[in-house]
């Protein structure tokens, strides 16, 4: 919790302020939930690329990387709204056929919803393929599950608004991510409030523009420094390839003095042990800054609140 610190009032001023202050005392309908903060390499802290998005009693999830569907279980949330996709890079898309098939055995009715650059819908398809002798015996011959539970509805977007439904609305936007094209940053606006997705990019003047405004920017980083201690196989030029590909700590730390938001987070680590990457930051920005974990979630209302991910 970072915003709103304990405070200690006389009883009869607390019963005063919720009165007047209901709207400020209780937290909002909208919660960010960082399900994967990781990068490709596996490690049992930081699973793959995932951030689930709760807002109008919507559950929209953003990637789906690897063990997605493990933290969504963790969460207790079972039922997805829709999948929205910043770029088809494996790490972020992974754990697909989990959340798909599996959410389909374990009792979904609705076709699964997927949003994402050119070739999602064409990856899809393969899917439907790969999967194709499983989803014919339960479907067809065994179990008899709903063919409707089943079923893809993928979408190729640009960008823009992507999806409007209920108040809550996700914009789309383009980021920089080297030879990958296009890579997609996500906004979701919701009661007046809202949150920003990097997904990977380097610095982005494009997700500048997007997020002006927002409360909670929630961004990529990768530190040279830990990097290069870590990635010793690697040759320079491989290095400096990774490194084109993401933000630095100086870097996230521009972008976030420029948007100025309640609070900055970092998800999508690189590497998953980075302790300097505070301390880094803070040569370019000195506002509200979290390393996000798994299962940290973010309450946006009028304030911000953090829960780290031991509940
Ligand atoms: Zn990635
Ligand atoms: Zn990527």
């Amino acid at each position: 919790m970072i915003v709103m610190r304990a405070m200690r009032f006389h009883s009869c001023a607390l019963a005063f302020l919720l009165f007047v202050l209901p709207a400020v005392a209780f937290p909002q309908d909208f919660t960010v939930t960082l399900l994967g903060t990781g990068n490709p390499r596996p490690t049992i802290k930081r699973f793959g690329p995932s951030i689930l998005v709760q807002a109008g009693g919507q559950n929209l999830l953003f990637d789906c990387g690897r063990g997605a569907t493990i933290r969504l279980a963790q969460i207790k949330v079972e039922h997805i709204n829709g999948l929205f996709l910043t770029h088809l890079h494996s790490d972020h898309i992974v754990g697909i056929p989990d959340l798909w098939l599996t959410g389909w055995v374990m009792g979904r009715k609705d076709p699964l919803r997927i949003w994402g650059p050119m070739g999602t819908q064409e990856m899809m398809a393969h899917l439907e393929q790969a999967y194709a002798f499983d989803i014919h015996i339960r479907r067809d011959v065994d179990q008899h599950l709903p063919a409707t539970g089943v079923e893809v509805l993928a979408k190729d977007i640009e960008q823009g608004v992507v999806y409007a439904n209920g108040g809550v609305k996700v914009t789309a936007f383009l980021v920089e991510h080297g030879l990958v094209k296009p890579a997609f940053g996500y906004r979701i606006d919701y009661a007046g409030h809202s949150v920003v997705l990097s997904g990977d990019t380097s610095y982005s003047e494009n997700l500048v523009r997007f997020a002006r405004g927002t409360d909670v920017l929630v961004h990529e980083v990768i530190d040279p420094v830990a990097y290069a201690a870590l990635a010793t196989s690697d040759s320079a030029e491989e290095r400096a390839h990774i490194l084109a590909h993401h933000t630095t700590p100086e870097d996230a730390g521009k972008v976030f003095t420029k948007v100025a938001p309640k609070l900055a987070v970092y998800s999508h680590i690189v590497p998953p042990d980075a302790p300097t990457v505070v301390q880094q930051t803070r040569k370019t920005y000195s506002g509200p800054l979290e390393v996000g974990e798994d299962l940290m979630s973010i309450e946006i209302g009028d304030q911000v609140r953090v829960k780290r991910g031991d509940r």
